[in-house]
């Protein structure tokens, strides 16, 4: 996946009811981080391997980080935060499954797992993938979150409505002097 990490990291957010301050940033960084490893796939391993292979975007070792974390941090204040950055990197992963291919059985099996092969029909690989039908997925993720952003706006618009007060009625009853 070329463009959808981030869009939809927002999205998982707005699936949990409770949401603490800073758990969208939190929510954004974990989407997106398994791709920090392009920077050492670019400017230190020369594009030798595919960076998919790297240890963080392979499963295995997000599992055991998650269950420790968990373990570590369940019931504490933390946790949500916990539960968040789990659950982004590995729908990162998913989503890396579409097109890119994870390692899912690894370290027993070698084989990236990817749902369609995009074969490179243009000169430039990246016109291979923004030209291809998949991409339209990538498109409905922005699609979605701009939607629950704009949702998330009108919302916030609604003005509050007036307590409502309840006023005791007095009537001025006219009563006939004595006479
Ligand atoms: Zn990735």
């Amino acid at each position: 996946m070329l463009t959808a990490h981030l869009p939809a990291g927002y999205c998982l957010t707005k699936l949990m009811k409770d949401r603490p301050p800073l758990l969208l940033p939190v929510a954004l960084f974990f989407s997106i981080l398994p791709d920090f490893d392009l920077i050492w796939f670019f400017l230190v391993d020369g594009r030798q391997i595919h960076h998919h292979r790297y240890w963080v975007h392979i499963p295995a070792f997000w599992a055991i980080v998650g269950t420790v974390s968990l373990v570590a941090f369940w019931r504490t204040w933390l946790s949500p935060y916990v539960v968040i950055a789990i659950a982004a990197v590995f729908l990162h992963l998913v989503l890396d499954s579409l097109v890119g291919g994870i390692l899912w059985l690894s370290p027993w099996d070698n084989t990236l797992y990817q749902l369609i092969t995009i074969r490179p029909t243009k000169p430039h690989w990246l016109f291979s993938f923004v030209l291809h039908w998949t991409f339209l997925a990538e498109l409905m993720i922005w699609g979605l979150a701009l939607a629950l952003y704009r949702q998330e706006g009108r919302a916030a618009e609604v003005p509050a409505q007036p307590e409502v007060v309840a006023v005791p009625v007095v009537r001025t009853v006219k009563s006939r002097p004595f006479e």
